[in-house]
């Protein structure tokens, strides 16, 4: 596949710098469209995006405003100068967009999954130059991704991108709303190698105080942009509330992103630390996660020593665990005897909690209440 790399698009996109897209999730009223799209390019935004048809779980939610749009989105691109980026789902979406000008066309992540959808996208845009980014699916099928993209080179189409945006997960309590997977992004990369790859911050954590970090890791794993979504006033956005950020709070997180230095000088470097402190909340609730599965294994294997008359410590598996699990710390470069600390009072609690399963189980058995 012959697949040109996004500074080779002949836009008069920044070649020596990520690719920053911005603007609303969704196209609200004029005024929000003009306001935010004009906020996100005075930040830093190259593109601007917005959400013209919104693909939304639930009938009877904000559905986007449909072609009416499409104007404000064309003031838009007057007012600043700046590209314009809508989703298409089918393919009137698409005529609609080429006819108000729109410059780059983007796939959505529920679009990719269908194959059907997107042949005729591909179809509709087979007489048409047009660049067009490709979101990975929902689900985690980079085939699904890599067809995507080939299902729209086939009909003629160079310019492609792909975007990251996560993926679906049952995991109520992840810290993202989508997870990020960064090996399937890798995986793509060597499917297509040379395709631009564009970060979607945004839907990856479907909430503000973590986007620095996700968007950092994108940038350290060589994506060629990041597509952010920025709004006049987050709180009040018709769709994706939680995670859009204002244009201001767009400046300062590309400030300390591309130009860590003067952020730092400026004091806007808070976005960098309330981001690693957010990570530092997940990395402590998943290890209590951890901790619960295992208080929970050590529960069933002191109700099995109990029926096999066992002793509740076998002093030999203890040593043994110990070193063994030194030697995992000595490998990780991890402090020993902070290992050594926290597995002591793992294997403590883990000794009480099978005593308290015979007590009780006497208690039981001699008939006391
Ligand atoms: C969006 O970009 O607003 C959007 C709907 O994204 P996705 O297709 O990734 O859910
Ligand atoms: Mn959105």
């Amino acid at each position: 596949m012959k697949i040109k790399a996004i500074k080779d698009w002949g836009m008069n996109l920044p070649a020596d710098q990520p690719l920053i897209i911005a603007g609303p999730c969704s196209a609200e009223t004029e005024e929000q469209t003009l306001e935010s799209c004009i906020g996100a390019a005075k930040a830093g935004a190259h593109v601007l995006r917005a959400g013209i048809w919104k693909p939304r779980t639930n009938p009877g939610t904000f559905e986007g405003v449909g072609e009416e749009g499409l104007p404000w989105m064309q003031k838009a691109k007057e007012a600043t100068g700046l590209p314009t980026t809508i989703e298409v789902a089918n393919a009137n979406h698409v005529r609609a967009a080429l006819a108000h000008g729109v410059d780059i066309l983007w796939i959505g992540a529920r679009t990719t999954v269908n194959p059907f959808a997107v042949q005729e996208i591909a179809d509709a845009l087979k007489w048409h130059d047009v660049p067009v980014m490709v979101k990975n699916p929902i689900n985690p099928d980079v085939k699904l991704w890599v067809g995507a993209i080939k299902r729209l080179h086939a009909v003629g189409i160079t310019r492609i991108a792909a975007i990251h945006r996560g993926f679906h997960t049952l995991d109520q309590k992840d810290i993202y709303r989508n997870p990020p997977n960064w090996d399937l992004v890798l995986e793509l990369r060597k499917e297509i190698p040379g395709i631009s790859i564009i970060g979607d911050p945004s839907h990856i954590c479907g909430r503000r105080d973590i986007l620095w970090s996700v968007s950092k890791k994108a940038l350290d794993l060589d994506f060629n942009g990041l597509m952010i979504e920025t709004h006049r006033n987050p709180d009040e956005a018709w769709s994706d509330a939680k995670q859009q950020v204002t244009p201001i709070e767009l400046e300062h997180m590309l400030k300390s992103l591309l130009e860590p230095g003067k952020a730092a000088k400026a004091g806007e470097a808070s976005t960098e630390l309330d981001s690693w402190r957010s990570e530092i909340d997940r990395i402590d609730a998943l290890m209590i996660k951890l901790l619960k599965q295992r208080c929970d294994i050590s529960g069933q294997i002191g109700e099995f020593k109990l029926t096999q008359k066992m002793p509740v410590v076998q002093l030999n598996r203890w040593e043994q665990m110990m070193t063994e699990r030194l030697e995992w710390a000595q490998e990780q470069d991890v402090n020993s005897r902070l290992v050594k600390g926290i597995f002591d009072n793992i294997h403590q609690d883990s000794v009480a909690r099978q005593r308290q399963i015979t007590y009780e189980r006497q208690q039981v058995e001699e008939g006391v209440d």
